[in-house]
């Protein structure tokens, strides 16, 4: 099979196709005949390397794809050959007392496709079926494709912020992938929404998302302040974030009391400033959200194949582009998703 693959950390010139076999399934897994895979800001860690990233070369990246099984194992329950399925990326024992509650994200051994183990940027890759979701005839796959990571992961951090219809809810970076996902899931479940943002694309594309203000942080960069007027100086009460360190301190003052900001992410850099007066005296919750529970996986899918949540999707690639795609990913002014489309 074809699979891109890096040899070694770098840029994206390290980004190559080659040949590779076929991945040899266990009798737990599915192989997929992947059609279209999508790029995240993970897959350029991972190609650049991190501190806490131990990766055997050749590895595969991508998170994130979509596909037609292609061979089934013997323990696979429920899914047949020439069925379309979406993955849900988080790999874990399956055994564990945390697995067995239901939330298989909180496993010890828990891992990713596309960064610890091969993923689905190749035109075969294999998974547990237990990440596997059948997709719904009348769904466009490449729609799929450019929502199941960040639908699942905001959905995630919804439930971990016990949203209700009718919150105001923050949402910083909200130009990027997740950004853009939270802005609209939050919209169409019923919230209100503030969007800090960066660029006047990103401003209009968030507004016709469903954000009520939009704020961009570089023409205005006391934000925080504009947030708290538009609270009616009782702050929100919900902060959805994936960006980390520069918007840290602000994300927090703009919070009610009692509000909670939920993390997914530090793309600007993970030391954010926490003052610990406001954080017992308003009684605000730092919560951490990482992927999604088999359940969540399910209830998020729901929502994109009903049709409520748009794909948001910045451009489309061939495969043998990965290099244009990976650049594409690393350039600031993209707005929602990178996808590769992988012909027959
Ligand atoms: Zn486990």
């Amino acid at each position: 099979m074809r699979a891109a693959v890096i040899e070694k950390h770098g840029g994206p010139n390290e980004v190559k196709i080659v040949e590779l076999d076929l991945p040899r399934i266990r009798p737990n897994e599915v192989l997929i005949k992947v059609k279209v895979f999508a790029l995240n800001r993970l897959d350029i860690w991972t190609r650049q390397g991190m501190p806490t990233l131990n990766l055997s070369f050749p590895h595969i990246g991508s998170s994130e794809f979509v596909g037609i099984i292609e061979k089934v194992g013997d323990e696979v329950v429920d899914f047949n050959l020439g069925e379309r399925v979406v993955i849900n990326a988080g790999i874990a024992c399956r055994r564990c007392l945390q697995c067995r509650s239901g939330d298989h994200t909180l496993c010890a051994k828990f891992k990713m496709i596309g960064e610890h183990i091969w993923g689905g940027a190749a035109e075969y890759a294999k998974v547990p079926w237990t990440n596997l979701l059948k997709i719904p005839d009348s769904v466009k796959l490449i729609d799929v494709a450019a929502t199941s990571l960040t639908a699942l992961t905001v959905y995630r951090m919804l439930k971990r912020a016990n949203f209700k219809p009718g919150m105001l809810v923050l949402v910083v970076g909200a130009g990027g992938g997740i950004g853009t996902m939270a802005v609209q899931m939050t919209y169409v479940l019923g919230g209100r929404v503030i969007a800090i943002t960066s660029s006047k694309e990103k401003e209009l594309k968030v507004k016709e998302l469903g954000a009520e203000l939009v704020i961009n942080y570089k023409e205005l960069p006391n934000w925080g302040r504009e947030v708290w007027n538009y609270s009616k100086n009782e702050g929100v009460d919900v902060v959805l974030d994936s960006t980390g360190e520069i918007v840290w301190e602000a994300s927090l003052r703009s919070l009610r009391k009692g509000g909670r900001l939920v993390t997914c992410g530090a793309t600007s850099g993970g030391l954010g400033k926490t003052n610990i007066h406001l954080v017992f005296w308003k009684q605000l919750s730092i919560i951490g959200s990482t992927m999604a529970s088999d359940n969540e996986f399910r209830e998020a899918m729901a929502l994109i194949f009903s049709g409520k949540i748009h794909p948001v999707i910045d451009s489309t690639f061939q495969f043998n582009e990965i290099k244009e795609a990976h650049e594409r990913q690393e350039d600031p002014n993209h707005i929602g998703k990178i996808l590769i489309q992988i012909e027959d």
